[in-house]
């Protein structure tokens, strides 16, 4: 839990959000201003910053992160996505705390 970082202020329902799946280690909640049809961030509770600052501890939170985006898109039948994850300010990435965004519909503007 980093005190200024509001993805951890969501995890911890200090601020609402339109949560979609949650468990123990991961929240899947819509984001605020959606780039497609469907735009959901996949974000572990765990506060990494960057993908630069994923280490080998993290393997198995890396891998269940995705097997849980595969569920949840599977159990809303969401077939067609895309997966992204910015990492660094000048790669798109403004909230320094991992997370995958889904995108499945046509993409509008930059993610
Ligand atoms: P990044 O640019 O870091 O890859 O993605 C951050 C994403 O978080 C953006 O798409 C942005 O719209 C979303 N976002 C930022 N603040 C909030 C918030 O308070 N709630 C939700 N649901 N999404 C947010
Ligand atoms: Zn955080």
């Amino acid at each position: 839990m980093k005190i200024d970082c509001i993805f951890c202020k969501i995890i911890n329902k200090e601020i609402n959000s339109d949560i979609i799946f949650e468990d123990e280690k991961t929240i899947v909640f819509k984001d605020i201003y959606p780039k497609a049809p469907v735009h959901w961030l996949i974000v572990p509770k765990k506060h990494i910053e960057t993908h630069m600052e994923i280490t080998e501890e993290d393997q198995e939170l890396m891998g269940h992160l995705h097997i849980i985006t595969q569920k949840v898109a599977k159990k809303n039948s969401i077939n067609n996505y895309k997966l992204i994850m910015n990492c660094g300010y000048e790669a798109g990435q403004r909230v320094f705390h991992i997370h995958l965004h889904l995108l499945s519909g046509k993409i509008l503007g930059e993610v």
